[in-house]
């Protein structure tokens, strides 16, 4: 009896290793293929981001160069020279502006003149076309280093050039633990350089190197990432060791139920369904302020699954599942509701107060949109006029001229729209000028790095640019550090938002934290020093 009890003890602690054993080798193999991968796509992501600056300098060449156009600076006449010397004054990343007999022929003058003779350019420019036909890029070499010409031909057979300067565009790309080990390249489509980084190290020439590769659609570029191989082999690999701690754990728990139940976890979709019945989602409302007066402006309202168990679930966990299986209409519809409940009073007061919220592309689009939203906004008793559609360009829009519509009869209703993440998208300024927005909200990704990184200060200084030359307001996100504002200060953005004034709050607080701010004497979200 006590013999079989040590057996089926001894047979249970054997399944318990042997499982463990399982789990943990499929976790080593697992875990390093999915590190791997998941630093591939890091490194990627770096590609994509300086083909994404490279674009936005593209794109604002061209708006300096159709604005000249427009006010007939096409010929080489004192005035005009005049006229484009003051535009290369004016932009940091535009060096030269020429003007080119037909398509691409002789140079016929050139904002500097006694500049050209310090190009190395072959008399044959190779140039290359960009989805619009009319822009062209080719390589230029100068003394300086690598630069790059916008050519954009006018209709009358004249050509405007705009010699780009490309070598801020790789500034600090890569972190720095790979910057010692890494090159990057933006190439024209023959593979020709016109930005290029390389190592300064010795040692960091590695025969075997990881290589990624971002290739833009609009423009006949490619950026190219690579970095020694044992050197990425061996970047942050922190998280390989938690897949073996999990494989571990699951080995246990599995081993332990091994002739257990399986429980069958409810799937995320019910889930969803079961919280809006519950009410347990939460408008929360972050600040928004303006930068000229100190004064909060309006909010922005983000959704919380506030949990039984009394956690707090972000929306980056459960949106994109919402958005997926419809039930964001629901849960955008209850959240309007009540964010707009608590902030009428306020907002009845505050005329130039206002509310925006998030609305994902596939739900503007859907039919009826407008006319439910509308309701739903009249039913809480607020203007119009003081709720902002907040629209990502993180998803792209399929059909733009339909969205260009719908954001029309947004607009004709009363409604104000902002376009959220501007400059994280695939389509670039051009965006802005198809869709025809209020507000222009500048990313994180560009705020966040806008003290240190030159290229980052460059992007934000024209989205702000185009936003005033189109009527749009801008709003900086993620502001974290007093010197963000100061530099953002400089580029002339309109309003802020982040944690260096608050965090989304509960509603309640979010109130408290105006009329705090709205009592007499009180001190102001963001320190006065700043925004003098
Ligand atoms: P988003 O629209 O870009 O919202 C800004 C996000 O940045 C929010 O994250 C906000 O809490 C966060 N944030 C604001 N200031 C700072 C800062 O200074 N530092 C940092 N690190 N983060 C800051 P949250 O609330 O987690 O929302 C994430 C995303 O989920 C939103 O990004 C939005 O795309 C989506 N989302 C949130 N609520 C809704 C909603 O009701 N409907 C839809 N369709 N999407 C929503
Ligand atoms: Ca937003
Ligand atoms: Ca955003």
């Amino acid at each position: 009896m006590q013999d079989t009890g040590r057996r089926s003890a001894l047979v249970g602690i054997a399944i318990v290793a042997l499982s463990i054993g399982l789990f943990v080798g499929i976790a080593k193999i697992g875990g390093g293929a999915f590190v791997d991968a998941q630093r591939s796509r890091e490194l990627g992501g770096y590609a994509e981001l300086v083909l994404r600056r490279a674009e936005l300098e593209v794109d604002f060449s061209i708006v300096a160069l159709s604005e000249l156009a427009q006010n007939g600076v096409t010929d080489c006449s004192p005035q005009s020279l005049a006229a484009m010397r003051r535009h290369v004054y004016e932009r940091s990343t535009i060096k030269d502006i020429r003007i080119v007999d037909g398509s691409l022929g002789a140079t016929q003058c050139s904002a500097f003149s006694e500049t050209l003779a310090f190009d190395t350019q072959p008399l044959e420019i190779e140039a290359f076309r960009s989805r619009n036909t009319a822009i062209q890029l080719a390589r230029l070499e100068q003394h300086s280093g690598q630069a790059m010409s916008v050519y954009w031909e006018v209709d009358d057979g004249v050509t405007l050039a705009a010699v780009v300067n490309t070598a801020a565009l790789l500034f600090a790309i890569l972190p720095h633990e790979l910057r010692d080990y890494g090159e990057v390249r933006l190439e024209l489509a023959d593979g020709s350089a016109v930005a290029e980084y390389l190592t300064q190290r010795d040692d960091a020439i590695d025969p075997q190197m990881v290589e990624l590769t971002a290739v833009s659609e609009r423009y006949p570029f490619t950026a190219r990432i690579g970095v020694s191989r044992s050197v990425f082999k061996a970047w942050n690999r922190g998280p390989e060791r938690y897949f073996l701690a999990v494989g571990g754990i699951l080995g246990l728990a599995f081993g332990g139920l091994a002739a257990g139940v399986f429980v069958r976890r409810p799937d995320q979709t019910s889930e969803l369904d079961r919280a809006l019945a519950a009410r347990e989602f939460r408008p929360f409302l972050q600040p928004i302020v303006a930068l000229d007066s100190g004064q909060i402006v309006g909010c922005e309202v983000l959704a919380r699954w506030m949990k039984a168990d009394g956690s707090v679930e972000s929306p980056l966990r459960f949106i994109r599942k919402a958005e997926d299986s419809g039930r964001i209409v629901p849960l955008t519809a209850f959240l309007v509701s009540e964010a707009l409940d608590h902030l009428r009073p306020w907002m009845s007061k505050r005329r130039d107060f206002k509310a925006a919220f998030n609305i994902y592309p596939g739900h503007l689009m859907a039919d009826g949109f407008v006319e439910e939203f509308k309701a739903l906004v009249d039913n809480a008793g607020v203007p119009r006029g003081q709720v902002v559609i907040e629209l990502t360009e993180r998803h792209e829009l399929t059909d733009l001229a339909a969205a260009a519509e719908r954001i029309v009869e947004l607009r004709v209703n009363g409604f104000k729209v902002a376009i959220d993440d501007a400059g994280t998208g695939h389509s670039g300024l051009s965006y802005l000028q198809r869709l025809g927005v209020d507000i222009v909200k500048i990313d994180k990704l560009f705020v966040d790095s806008i003290e240190s990184d030159h290229s980052a200060r460059v992007i934000v200084d024209m989205l702000v640019r185009v936003a005033g030359k189109l009527g749009m307001k801008t709003v900086a996100e993620g502001v974290e550090r007093p010197e963000q504002v100061a530099a953002l200060k400089v580029c002339g953005v309109d309003e802020i938002q982040g944690y260096l004034i608050s965090p989304a709050l509960p509603p309640a607080e979010f109130l408290r934290l105006l009329h705090a701010a709205a009592e007499p004497g009180a001190r102001e979200p963001v320190p006065e020093a700043l925004i003098a």
